[in-house]
């Protein structure tokens, strides 16, 4: 069994993983440590909730301990860009706790704040800088920022990057920094685009992989429930009333949809809050504490600004709005059965959302249990049954390209994880809500493929 002290690290991020309270390394930790330490840039194909800050923090602080700057004003010697200022700031604080025993200093800066008191800290002088594109740019054009001396470069959640549009950002960054230096990309989904991007810059990049989502479905108890558009909120006020419905991410594709749910919620003696890109920073904060706090234990969201969330205990996922990309279905019912705890993922799914539904079920291979005879039920959301094989690889992931090979490289593989899909009728043991009648399988038969229409992805 791997621990942390057979990862050598120092002693002071042991002390430090310790005072965390963790027994022994994620297999994201597991794998990039070594890699990292060795001074291998690393591609890896992880989403938040694997551990993986901790598996490029801990090595980034030892080198960054190991080889020290010369005495003066401490230069940025790491540079972590990250898509939200909430994982932007959950990234720092992570740095924070990792290197509590070692005299490293980091911040963060994000836009949406007053510069101020961002530009106070860099003045003083910090060796990891955590941060959004257009804020580090802002400051290094206004000159307060210098990367000329930055040894290792991070490019996080690389995928919500470019679905963010940043990716002229990042090549302005990629121009900025020395070409000597240590690089690593992380991204939740492995598409054509990021590859690219990352064998642009990555040098002989070792590959690693963890596939935690399909073990938190596993532990999640998904349903559907099919519903006209224009009766979607008062199905969620009906659900949100339950007993057993104690603290509540629900996700809609806008941020106009985010506010207006709320609204609808609050006319129906239902208080919540919404977070999204268009919120200050401070009611942002605000609406996330009292989450956390369990004062407002209901949170509307848009996909973006739930990134970086990381919140215990939530109770219940709701997708309001289905997403178009089937990973971040994933990535939204992870919110829930976390550590341990079970936890619930309902989707609403209007007419013209079937196809979604279709594509989440290819990716994640079981088909999601049907919540029948529910007050709102409308059958003609119902799209027809696919069939469901064995599975593969997503549509869009493809290898990476042939750029740089080394004998020491480790390839991604062809094909994804294979797992036999569960017979239709092994799902069907979801318990029915209080309002929601019977759960039961979607049948699987089947049909041609149809293409899958995109939606524009939601800016933030
Ligand atoms: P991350 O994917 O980095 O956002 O981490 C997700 C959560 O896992 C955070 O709450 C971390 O504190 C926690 N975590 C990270 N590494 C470990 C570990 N080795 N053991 C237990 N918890 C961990």
């Amino acid at each position: 069994m791997t621990t942390f002290a057979n990862l050598d690290l120092i002693e002071p991020l042991l002390r430090a993983v310790a005072h965390e309270g963790y027994d022994r390394p994620t297999p994201i930790q597991a794998q990039s440590i070594p890699l990292l330490l060795a001074g291998r840039d690393v591609l890896g194909c992880a989403q938040t909730g694997t551990g993986k800050t901790a598996a490029f923090a801990l090595p980034m602080l030892q080198h960054l301990v190991a080889h020290r700057a010369p005495r003066g004003k401490r230069p940025i010697r790491a540079l972590v860009l990250s898509p939200t200022r909430e994982l932007a700031a959950q990234i720092d604080e992570s740095f924070g706790a990792y290197g509590r025993y070692v005299d490293v200093p980091h911040t963060v800066i994000f836009g949406g704040v007053n510069q101020s008191g961002q530009v106070k800290i860099l003045r003083r002088g910090v060796e990891v800088l955590v941060a959004t594109p257009g804020r580090l740019l802002d400051l290094v054009g206004q000159g307060l920022i210098d990367l000329g001396q930055v040894e290792l470069f991070v490019l996080d959640e690389a995928d919500r990057m470019l679905d963010m549009g940043f990716i002229h950002d990042i090549r302005r960054v990629l121009r900025l920094l020395p070409p000597r230096r240590q690089n690593l990309l992380f991204s939740a989904t492995m598409p054509h685009s990021i590859a690219d991007l990352g064998a642009s810059f990555l040098h002989n990049p070792a590959w690693v992989e963890v596939t935690p989502h399909i073990k938190t479905v596993d532990q999640i108890e998904q349903r559907v429930m099919f519903v006209a558009r224009a009766d979607k909120r008062r199905l969620l006020a009906e659900l949100l009333r339950s007993p057993d419905v104690q603290r509540v991410l629900v996700f809609t594709r806008t941020k106009h949809g985010a506010n207006r749910l709320v609204k609808q919620l609050d006319r129906a003696g239902i208080r919540g809050a919404a977070i999204h890109g268009n919120k200050s920073q401070t009611a942002r904060r605000k609406a996330l504490e009292g989450f956390r706090r369990g004062d407002n234990p209901i949170l509307v969201a848009t996909d973006l600004a739930a990134r970086g969330i990381d919140v215990e205990g939530i109770s219940h996922v709701f997708n309001f709005d289905l997403p178009n990309e089937p990973e971040t279905y994933v990535h939204r019912i992870g919110r829930t059965g976390r550590a341990g705890l079970s936890g619930v993922a309902i989707s609403f799914c209007d007419e013209t959302e079937g196809e979604y539904l279709r594509d989440i079920e290819r990716l994640t291979g079981e088909p999601i249990a049907v919540v029948r005879d529910h007050a709102y039920e409308c059958r003609q959301a119902e799209p027809p049954p696919i069939q469901l094989r064995r599975r593969g690889p997503s549509p869009r992931r493809r290898p990476l390209p042939a750029a740089k090979p080394s004998p020491q490289t480790r390839r991604p593989p062809r094909a994804r994880r294979q797992q036999r899909p569960r017979r239709p009728g092994a799902e069907g043991t979801a318990a029915p809500t209080p309002t929601a009648g019977n759960a039961t399988p979607t049948q699987a038969t089947s049909r041609p493929r149809r293409r899958r229409r995109r939606r524009r992805a939601p800016t933030d």
